[in-house]
């Protein structure tokens, strides 16, 4: 099967590689029809995710149909259509019994990470009854992708962990795809103002359809004076860091108003300093999060019932076969206008 293998560092290519098979009872095996390149991707493409060996297919998001299931499982069936969700929960460990997914200790994020992940014509899932999401009939199959991991990244990392509330004023720091998938979540909760920070303007400009009340291109470093000004010398109430760079973080603690939160969702592959100094008495609180996923199901009901419109996220179609364009129109996203980009995997011939 075609697959999207990393070989370190800025290395990857589109190869032939063995289809998997089921090596456990709760394993699912999945003809992937839907995936997606992820800012985190590019995370492991620059060195920044060490857990990524050579020889790893990448891919933590997707959907597909169930062509085999292990003897153990039951709640899924050879021609389920399925959400392959970006968080493997086994469902007994003691993290997942707390509803912390992303710590489950045998599983977590491990598609495209420590196993085979989805930019691939077929992925094997662990714990295939509890890290599967039937499809409803009648859903968008490329809204139905964005579920996988940016809507509940967004919103668990992102809006739960940042606390929104009614009349907050909500910073949100990259209008990437995470990014706006935290805006569209934060609506639930009906803030004052979302003023979404970015460098580029096509971006802000998506953030603007959205939702976002206030849009900062802080081109010119100025982000920071112009957020002050806006309210009023006070600060934001919820900061939300969907970058991943120290200057994102740092303009996060330079914002946050006294009992406010700042919700980190950006991959970090650097120190940050932490200014305690300033921030010791501001009654604040930091909050970092891998994500869940245990809101899939509750995003799924919003999508389905027309509340929730991920598509708008989604600016470019591929086929799998031209992943390695993909990767390029996703690296030069500025350049390119790229937010989400569909990967699609034709059906064998009848
Ligand atoms: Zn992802
Ligand atoms: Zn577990």
């Amino acid at each position: 099967m075609k697959a999207l293998v990393y070989h370190g560092p800025g290395q990857k290519s589109l190869e032939d590689m063995p289809k998997p098979a089921l090596l456990e009872a709760t394993d699912a095996l999945v003809r992937i029809t839907k995936t997606t390149l992820c800012g985190t991707d590019l995370h492991i493409l620059k060195g920044d995710v060490p857990t990524v060996g050579a020889g790893r297919i990448l891919g933590h998001e997707g959907i597909g149909v169930i062509e085999a299931t292990g003897d153990s499982v039951t709640r899924f069936h050879p021609g389920d259509r399925v959400i392959v969700s970006c968080i493997t929960a086994c469902g007994k460990c003691e993290y997942c019994r707390r509803g912390m997914c992303s710590h489950c200790e045998k599983g977590g994020w491990i598609l495209g990470n420590t196993i085979d992940g989805t930019q691939a014509e077929f992925v094997r899932v662990p714990w295939a009854d509890t890290s599967l999401h039937l499809i409803p009939e009648g859903s968008d199959d490329e809204a139905m992708v964005m579920l996988s991991d940016i809507l509940p990244t967004g919103y668990e990392c992102g809006v739960l962990n940042g606390c929104v509330k009614p009349g907050d004023t909500v910073a949100i720091i990259g209008a990437g795809p995470i990014g706006l998938a935290a805006l569209l979540t934060a609506k639930f909760y009906a803030p004052a103002d979302i003023i979404m920070i970015d460098q580029d303007d096509h971006r802000l400009d998506v953030a603007k359809k959205l939702g976002a009340t206030r849009l900062i291109n802080n081109g010119d470093g100025k982000a920071m004076i112009k957020i002050m000004t806006m309210t009023y010398g006070r600060g934001v109430d919820v900061a939300i860091e969907a970058v991943g760079i120290p200057a994102t973080f740092d303009l996060c603690q330079s914002i946050i108003a006294p009992g406010g939160h700042i919700a980190n969702v950006g991959v970090h592959g650097e120190s940050v300093p932490l200014h305690l100094e300033t921030l010791w008495s501001q009654n604040i609180t930091i909050t970092t999060r891998l994500v869940d996923a245990v809101t899939t199901p509750l995003l799924l009901k919003t999508v389905m019932a027309g509340r929730l419109l991920p598509k708008q996220l989604i600016s470019h179609r591929f086929p799998l076969s031209e992943v390695m364009n993909a990767y390029d129109t996703f690296a030069n996203a500025a350049r390119e206008k790229a937010l989400k980009i569909i990967l699609t995997n034709e059906p064998p011939a009848p």
